[in-house]
């Protein structure tokens, strides 16, 4: 991240050289768009490694690449209407260290330090805020966009209201996402956590509903240790700390969990608690921590996944997934868990229904009635031979009305996607911003060239 030396410390605001130098670098992009001959898919390459769970034959590697290591700029940073503008590649470690200088942060940070504000749009992002603020996208004011033809769109609630919405989740297949403006949040300098422990899940989720309701914390997620410990972990801003725990060597922030009655971190600590890993943390012995604990974390491991791709595993890969239940039906969905997975902790991130999103086709959202989701977080879960847990995970979804971010193996058929996913918003925006198909569709993409398989489906 550079941020421009003319740029005031106690305010960061955009200069005509500033706002230059962001139109040359859209420029070089909208003229290589415009330019392009080649008839392979184009994505995109940034100067941080991709937060999408590495996979042995995707074929997205061997696209043609449009380089957007350069987009990563703070442009302006406003304490007053409490917002921040960004270029894509800007990291939240970056803006979160920016922002907190000012006493602000963003209201949504996923907790890998490297995950750009980009790809968290264009991808997913949720965190221990989402109870009150859904996803990193719902607190976005305005995008810039450059499609496929070169063309630069400004988008927002009230201009080009469906490309703003549609964005989200759109796996860069709508475009390149070359600037956005979003909502910032008063920070104390540290989070006070409590944890309150539940024997049933019934009573945790009446918790959950209870603070999010009552708004008496500024941060809830939670870990199921299984059918009869689910620990709820609120954070409160507070000015002062009696000391301040560190979990970025020896210690890890996920153990700490099931054995603590409250804590105090920084507030950079606490954003960035799970960088090391949110349920388990490698390596996990002392000596091998005291050697290598300050070296692995979430990019190191991410770079060099991406780096050794030929020797992920062909078969059987080790199962990382998300997916939201409405409220309602989790009891349902985690009866299942216990007794066909059993893998242990499960992350849970409750997430309001701030918008019923354009992506999700209205016979979808016609079976939710809930105010809430549970975003269920399971990583490193192995699969034994003959059994596909990500299939298995995606069966369970249709039974209780639940969705999944795309990051991972996707193994829908392409009617049963367009049946959750809304084919007739994703093709009207599909139809401005890249008719030629230059990106791919998203059901190509995600479900089908992220696992090795080619063909594109019909636009
Ligand atoms: C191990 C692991 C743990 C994770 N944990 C969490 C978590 O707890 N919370 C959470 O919210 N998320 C989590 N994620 C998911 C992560 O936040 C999303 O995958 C996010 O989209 C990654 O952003 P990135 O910056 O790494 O972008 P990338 O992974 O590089 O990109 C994501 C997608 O967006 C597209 N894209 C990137 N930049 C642009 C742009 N400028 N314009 C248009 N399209 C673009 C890319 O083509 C790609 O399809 C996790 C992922 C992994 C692998």
């Amino acid at each position: 991240m550079r941020i421009a030396t003319e740029l005031s410390p106690s305010r960061y605001s955009p200069t005509p050289r500033h706002e230059e130098r962001h139109k040359a670098k859209v420029d070089r992009i909208a003229r290589q768009l415009r330019q392009r001959t080649s008839t392979r898919p184009a994505s995109f390459k940034k100067k941080t490694p991709p937060h999408q769970v590495p996979k042995h034959g995707d074929l997205r590697r061997g696209d043609d690449k449009i380089d957007l290591s350069d987009l990563d700029e703070i442009l302006e940073i406003d304490p007053v209407t409490l917002t921040c503008t960004v270029e894509p590649a800007v990291t939240f470690d970056e803006v979160v260290q920016a922002t907190l200088r000012h006493g602000l942060v963003p209201i949504i940070v996923p907790e890998h330090k490297t995950i750009s504000l980009g790809g968290s749009v264009a991808g997913c992002s949720i965190e221990s805020m989402s109870f009150k603020s859904g996803g990193f996208h719902d607190t976005c004011l305005e995008y810039e966009i450059i499609t496929a033809k070169g063309d630069v769109l400004r988008c927002s609630p009230g201009e080009n209201p469906l490309v703003f919405q549609m964005i989200h989740g759109s796996f860069g297949t709508l475009g390149v996402l070359s600037k956005l403006r979003f909502r910032l949040v008063r920070a104390a300098p540290y989070v006070h956590m409590t944890y309150e422990t539940y024997d049933t899940l019934e009573a945790f989720q009446q918790a959950i509903f209870r603070h999010s309701t009552a708004q008496d914390v500024d941060y809830m997620d939670g870990q199921i240790f299984s059918a009869t410990k689910h620990v709820l972990c609120l954070g409160r801003f507070t000015e002062e700390a009696p000391y301040t725990s560190r979990y970025d060597w020896l210690k890890a922030y996920c153990e700490s969990i099931p054995v603590r009655q409250e804590d105090y971190l920084s507030t950079y600590d606490y954003l960035f608690r799970y960088d090391r890993g949110v349920t388990h943390v490698s390596p996990s012995s002392l000596v091998g921590r005291a050697l290598f604990g300050k070296l692995v974390h979430s990019d190191s491991m991410l770079r060099a996944a991406h780096r050794f791709h030929r020797f992920l595993p062909k078969q059987n890969p080790s199962v990382i997934v998300d997916v939201f239940i409405p409220f309602s039906r989790t009891a349902e969905f985690m009866d299942w868990y216990h007794q066909e997975v059993r893998h242990y902790p499960v992350w849970c991130v409750p997430y309001k229904r701030v918008h019923d999103y354009e992506w999700l086709t209205p016979q979808w959202w016609s079976g939710v009635q809930d105010p809430l989701f549970l975003d269920l977080a399971v990583y490193g879960l192995q699969q034994p031979p003959g059994r596909n847990f990500y299939k298995e995970f995606e069966d369970e979804l249709l039974r209780v009305n639940g969705t999944k971010t795309l990051i991972s193996y996707n193994y829908y058929d392409e009617q049963t996607f367009w049946s959750l996913w809304n084919r007739d918003t994703y093709q009207a925006v599909k139809r401005l911003t890249d008719p030629d198909n230059v990106f791919r569709d998203l059901y190509t993409k995600t479900c089908r060239a992220a696992l090795g398989l080619e063909g594109d489906s019909k636009n």
